[in-house]
């Protein structure tokens, strides 16, 4: 099938949602005919141990629009969200978790905000958040740091409803606890206009959360490498070889002066301290070691980064050819 015969593809990451699913889709169903958009629904089933998979089935059977995938096991939101991505065709793909906190609802304005206002990504902003305060304060932290180091002014870079053109999640690669990024990695892929829309949000009807406390630890942590992926991700060497240098050159350099003072004082028939007595040598000694490891560390880096498939990825917005021959 053509890509814009489809106006929307909602994909939705599910793991242990079975009573939820019904629901979900009959409120998708009656939006999208409300709206007359031509849609599809792409389930992906991230390993559930409850009857997720049979509903899904049920529910395609019911419904020609309902496409679903399967995990082996649970692999994560991040990895089934790359996995809706590769499948879905629409010229728009929204995301919403399953759980029914994300609203359905939303999706014609999202809709309207990325076909006719240009936005590359429209990120959803739960302003009034029906969750527990242990999971709202932490995230407000996040969500301050990540806008500070990422310049990027969303407030809630974690909404699971957000909306997409097309392209944008054909380019772009989610993995790993990635999915708090997505409108960094997009941003990084030169897809700047990211828009936000308030959403409504309500409290999970069934189930528990499927995240702990150890989100925010490793959501911190994925910062951290996003970032550095960011600004050093294609040449770890100007990183590495930078501060190795810098260390090697200042400790190389207090090691010559100790050891010329010496030498000098010697000559001089003054008084003179043994170069090994001194703690500022074997400061110096130890900047000269980390100064080499750090720029092997540099070294290694760019030999990684020769092999990697991506090195020359490139996204192309447009093209024009030369009919002649
Ligand atoms: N989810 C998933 N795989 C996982 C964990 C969660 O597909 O390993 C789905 C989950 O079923 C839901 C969405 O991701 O549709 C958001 O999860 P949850 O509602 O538990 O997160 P919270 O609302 O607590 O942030
Ligand atoms: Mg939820």
């Amino acid at each position: 099938m053509e890509n814009n015969t489809i106006d929307i593809s909602v994909v939705v990451p599910l793991y242990n949602e079975e009573e939820s699913l019904p629901e979900l889709l009959a409120w998708i169903e009656r939006v999208m005919n409300d709206n007359k958009f031509v849609y599809e629904v792409v389930f992906v089933d991230d390993g559930s141990k409850d009857g997720s998979w049979n509903v899904v089935s049920e529910l395609a059977r019911s419904n020609a629009s309902v496409r679903g995938i399967r995990f082996l096991r649970n692999y994560g939101k991040s990895a089934a969200l790359y996995s809706g991505f590769e499948a879905a065709r629409g010229r728009v793909v929204i995301t919403m978790d399953a759980d029914l906190q994300d609203s359905p609802d939303e999706i014609p304005e999202l809709y309207r905000m990325v076909t006719e206002e240009g936005y590359d990504l429209v990120s959803g902003w739960k302003k009034k958040r029906y969750d527990p305060l242990g999971k709202t304060i932490p995230s407000k932290f996040f969500n301050a740091t990540a806008r500070l180091v990422t310049g990027i002014r969303l407030h809630d870079f974690n909404c699971g409803l957000k909306a997409y053109r097309n392209k944008v999640v054909k380019s772009i690669e989610v993995y790993g606890e990635m999915h708090r990024f997505i409108p960094v990695l997009a941003k990084q892929a030169g897809f700047s206009r990211i828009g936000e829309k308030v959403v409504h949000h309500r409290a999970r009807k069934y189930g528990v959360s499927k995240f702990g406390w150890e989100r925010m630890i490793k959501g911190y942590l994925d910062l951290i490498s996003v970032m550095f992926m960011s600004r050093f991700g294609k040449s770890p060497m100007y990183l590495f070889g930078g501060m190795g240098t810098f260390m090697f050159l200042v400790g190389g350099a207090t090691t010559v002066w100790l050891i010329a003072e010496k030498l000098w004082k010697q000559s001089q028939g003054l008084a003179v301290r043994g170069v090994t007595d001194q703690p500022l040598f074997y400061i110096a000694i130890m900047a000269v070691i980390l100064g080499v490891q750090l720029f092997l560390a540099g070294f290694l880096g760019e030999l990684i980064g020769r092999g990697s498939p991506d090195r020359n990825r490139y996204l192309i917005e447009e093209r024009i050819e030369n009919k002649k021959e």
